[in-house]
């Protein structure tokens, strides 16, 4: 995280806003854990969105695979001579040639792996699985899982957070549970994530805040069982594992999960219920993915009555009731 105190000490440090692309596209200021994110909300916020993220944005040519460049860097400079200084230094911080040559090479081996790949692909989506992990270049979601294009719809933020008023996760969640039906929803973590780590230490990142803060009353929340931790790492551990297991919880209280369970319920004559959550932590020492255990009634206890939006018993009377008559 000492990273990301450097892109916001150096982001107040440059006033001549458009020399910072040079300083957004930096890799020295690159964060371990989830630095687009970072850098992009503390650019815009300290230049009043005179600065957007140009120089990464590009397109991905869904039917064919093939990544298209949609506009540089240069075109957002002040000056010809900025355009070439900054093209220069992008093209050595980002080597865009070379990603669109590894997509070439991607897409022939796919082809010759499996010609009628991209056929498929070109058609619409049927994921059976929504993620929502952290921001971090660690980890790939589909790569964790085992999975390929089309197999797991993605949201990833800084910290893998499922806020219950953040209208980007919420969209998602809506999107996949009602319009893709997917059936299980996996909530990853992981350790050594930069965002847990932040928001357990005595420092103001700004903006950032608002967002950590989510993290900071995780641990308030569990703090008798953290504070009996007296090593710092393992108390990273557990904090990172009782994150995921609170953005569990968050989605278990949304009504878009609440009622697609419980008219699957109904739909199965009571013998399923979509969409299941699970948390899981990936461990980038090891690549391992271990499961957590994640019990609603267990963790909110005699409170069905207040995040409760649906009365199942009644619902469960109601179908039996039917089904007698
Ligand atoms: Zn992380």
């Amino acid at each position: 995280m000492n990273n990301i105190r450097n892109i916001a000490t150096k982001t107040r440090l440059l006033p001549n806003y458009p020399n910072s692309h040079r300083l957004f596209t930096s890799s020295n200021y690159k964060c371990s854990c989830c630095a687009t994110l970072f850098c992009h909300q503390i650019t815009n916020t300290k230049f009043e969105n005179k600065l957007s993220t140009p120089s990464l944005q590009m397109g991905l040519h869904n039917s064919g695979g093939v990544i298209t460049k949609l506009y540089s860097t240069s075109s957002f400079s002040s000056s010809s001579k900025e355009n070439n200084a900054t093209t220069s230094k992008n093209k050595n911080d980002f080597n865009i040639e070379k990603l669109l040559a590894n997509n070439k090479a991607w897409v022939k081996s796919r082809r010759d792996e499996d010609p009628e790949f991209f056929n498929r692909l070109g058609q619409r989506q049927t994921p059976k699985y929504l993620y929502f992990g952290c921001s971090d270049s660690r980890v790939p979601a589909n790569e964790i899982l085992g999975l390929g294009p089309g197999e797991v719809f993605v949201h990833r933020n800084v910290g893998n957070l499922v806020p219950v008023n953040d209208l980007n996760a919420l969209s998602v969640l809506e999107y996949a549970v009602d319009h893709l039906g997917v059936t299980d929803i996996i909530v990853t973590g992981h350790y050594d994530c930069g965002a847990i780590r932040a928001a357990t230490s005595r420092q103001d990142l700004g903006m950032l805040e608002n967002w950590l803060r989510l993290v900071r009353d995780v641990y308030r929340l569990h703090k008798d069982q953290l504070d009996l931790l007296e090593d710092a790492e393992e108390k990273h551990l557990k904090l990172v594992e009782l994150n995921v297991i609170e953005q569990c919880l968050n989605l278990y209280k949304t009504g878009v999960v609440q009622r697609k369970r419980i008219q699957t319920h109904a739909k199965s004559n009571g013998t399923e219920h979509h969409p299941r959550i699970h948390g899981m932590v990936f461990n980038p020492s090891d690549g391992i993915l271990k499961k957590l255990s994640v019990d609603f009634r267990q963790r909110v206890g005699n409170l069905d009555h207040i995040y409760g939006l649906y009365d199942h018993k009644k619902e469960v009377r109601d179908r039996m009731n039917t089904a007698s008559s």
